[in-house]
């Protein structure tokens, strides 16, 4: 290990002098109190470290001492349910001991638990051949999640010894006869977290990611493997869309990256995460979720670190062959950590003073998602959904942030402050917003409820669109001026976006609707829809449709709160539809 002195200090950088033999992105103890920094400049023998703490009162003539090695995770049992900060320091633990968002400067505390004790499962035996990737055992990690030990990148062989037992994560559990010797495995993995962990294939996302918010699974769904982007100016509601996938995506684990826009936003999540209850398993959501917490008070290189801290974890659990959901909240607050570090570099800034690379790291961060086939001789399918806020100045989506982030994803769920305004919510406009995943998502749930679906979908979108138009003719000529036809259609329209994409996401039955019930509800609105055009072809009144609707139109628009197991209620709705307009129909003419 080299040892250099300190040169300058400016903020987060510092430049260092005589750290022979130096790599790129290697990680340095800064001064005497061993501030932890990594390289990520080497000119002229002249390092430039950028360091994850605050480093007020060091100063030029201290020592740097390199460590070998990358900034890397832990990788282990442990994981789920705990608090990390940029560079998976435990912030939980500490702010339990403190009270404060800081973690004290050069205290190196494990990331894991080295002492606990997890009870071990073999799945493989000794005289098996293994191979990176596959699974030699198992550990209950929570009540909701097993965790799968897997044989580490680069080695294979035969095993000559594995172990059942309580064991920590840094006890040998099994022996690997490899080529180049006997090799002890541990439950504990570390992983440079700049560099994609390795896998068999990548490919093209097949399922959607169904997170039970009406107006993203039916109009702009994302694939299980896919990537989304919601960009929205302060107040708009990414936090909410984030906090609301987090909770109730259909995925076994979710890494919530927060970088944080206000620092009580963090805390929100971690006073509000642990009380969540997760409706698969009835535990707490934290079983199985990792948060990734950075405060806008932490300093500004953690920040840049902790979404590959959080893909890196993610990596991990898809390797095993789970589904992961990673979600940053917001990227603008990291692309701004790149920024400032490299305007601390002297680099030639490109647009609006972000680096010339933001475009590329941007794309080389959702470029981990994906579904994919696992190594191992048995290759497992996992999956990573990369779903970023983005929050623009002013929500001006022409930014570098945005418009990088847009080059990208394959989702962009845009939120519409207007619609905020108003408090509809979620503020996805339905003008603005696309998925390229849509064809291809709606024809999978075709297949398991039949092609009506993806029929009421874009019958759905055509009414919105439809209402558009109307209400260009509306402010022009007047309400009077549409015909009756018109009228219904703007009635229909209103219908689907008040009793249909509008969904609170604070109300306990409303913030999470299943396919099934997204299913019926929409196909009332529609069929109520067809009937009421109906009873005008054949003679009826807007007025009188109106009249006679009261009743069955306040049930169709309470319908959300209907809870899952009533849904034969929505059944209901759809035989009084028929059986109202009927009436309607044969009463035509007699008043
Ligand atoms: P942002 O992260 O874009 O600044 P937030 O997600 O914090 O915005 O949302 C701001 C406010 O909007 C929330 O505190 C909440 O009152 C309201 N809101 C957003 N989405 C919803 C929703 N789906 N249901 C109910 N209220 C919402
Ligand atoms: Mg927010």
């Amino acid at each position: 290990m080299a040892i250099g002195t300190i040169l300058k200090v400016s903020g987060p950088l510092v430049t260092a002098s005589g750290l022979q033999g130096a790599k790129i992105h290697e990680i340095c103890k800064v001064s005497e109190k061993g501030l932890i920094g990594e390289i990520i400049e080497l000119k002229k023998g002249i390092a430039s470290i950028q360091v994850y703490e605050e480093t007020s009162g060091i100063g030029p003539g201290e020592v740097v001492e390199t460590t070998g090695a990358p900034l890397s995770v832990e990788l282990a049992p442990g994981l789920l349910s705990q608090m990390f900060d940029g560079i998976q320091r435990p912030l939980d633990k500490y702010m339990a001991q403190t009270n404060s968002d800081y973690l004290e400067r050069g205290v190196s505390i494990s990331p894991l638990d080295w002492q606990k004790k997890w009870t071990f499962i073999p799945k493989k035996a000794v005289g098996d051949y293994v191979e990176t990737g596959d699974i030699i055992g198992v550990v209950q990690e929570t009540t909701a999640i097993e965790h799968r030990v897997m044989v580490p990148p680069n080695v294979s062989g035969e095993i000559t010894e594995i172990k059942a037992g309580n064991y920590s994560i840094k006890e040998d559990i099994c022996l690997i006869k490899t080529e180049n010797g006997e090799k002890a495995i541990q439950m504990l993995q570390r992983w440079p977290v700049r560099k994609p962990r390795p896998f068999k294939t990548k490919m093209k996302p097949g399922q959607p990611l169904v997170t039970g918010q009406r107006v993203i699974d039916t109009f702009f769904p994302v694939a299980k493997g896919g990537s989304a982007a919601v960009p929205g100016p302060f107040g708009a509601g990414k936090t909410v869309v984030q906090h609301q996938i987090a909770k109730w995506s259909d995925v076994d684990i979710v890494v919530y990256i927060g970088c944080g826009e206000r620092g009580n936003e963090m805390k929100d999540v971690i006073n509000e995460f642990p009380e969540l209850i997760d409706p698969q398993t009835g535990e707490s959501i934290m079983e199985r979720t990792v948060l990734i917490a950075n405060t806008s008070n932490m300093p500004v290189a953690a920040r840049e670190a902790s979404i590959y801290t959080g893909i890196t974890i993610a990596e991990y659990y898809r390797d095993m062959g789970y589904s992961i959901a990673v979600m940053a909240d917001s990227t603008s607050r990291w692309a701004e950590a790149l920024r400032e570090m490299s305007g601390r570099l002297q680099e030639i800034p490109g647009d609006e003073g972000y680096p010339a690379y933001l475009g590329s790291r941007i794309a080389e961060y959702y470029e981990r998602a994906g579904r994919f086939k696992t190594l191992g001789q048995e290759p497992r399918e996992g999956s990573i959904t990369a779903i970023g806020a983005v929050s623009p100045a002013g929500g001006d989506l022409s930014e570098p942030v945005t418009q990088n982030t847009l080059r990208i994803v394959k989702v962009f769920w845009a939120l519409d402050s207007a619609l905020a305004q108003k408090r509809h919510f979620p503020a996805i406009s339905w003008v603005d917003s696309y998925s390229l995943y849509e064809d291809e998502l709606n024809a999978y749930v075709d297949s398991l409820i039949g092609d009506e679906w993806s029929e009421l979908v874009e019958k759905a979108m055509t009414i919105l669109q439809e209402e558009s138009r109307l209400e260009e003719i509306v402010q022009l000529v007047g309400i009077d001026s549409l015909s009756q036809k018109d009228r219904i259609t703007m009635v229909t329209a209103r219908s689907i976006r008040q009793d249909y994409l509008q969904q609170n996401a604070f109300d306990d039955v409303d913030t999470h609707t299943s396919r099934t019930k997204q299913f019926k509800m929409i196909s009332n609105i529609l069929s109520f829809n067809d009937h009421m055009q109906k009873a005008i072809r054949l003679g009826a009144y807007y007025d009188e449709i109106m009249k006679g609707t009261v009743q069955l139109r306040e049930k169709i628009a309470r319908s959300k709160y209907i809870h899952e197991d009533e849904l034969d209620k929505l059944d209901h709705i759809q035989q009084e539809i028929q059986q109202t307009i009927q009436t309607i129909i044969e009463n035509g003419g007699n008043e």
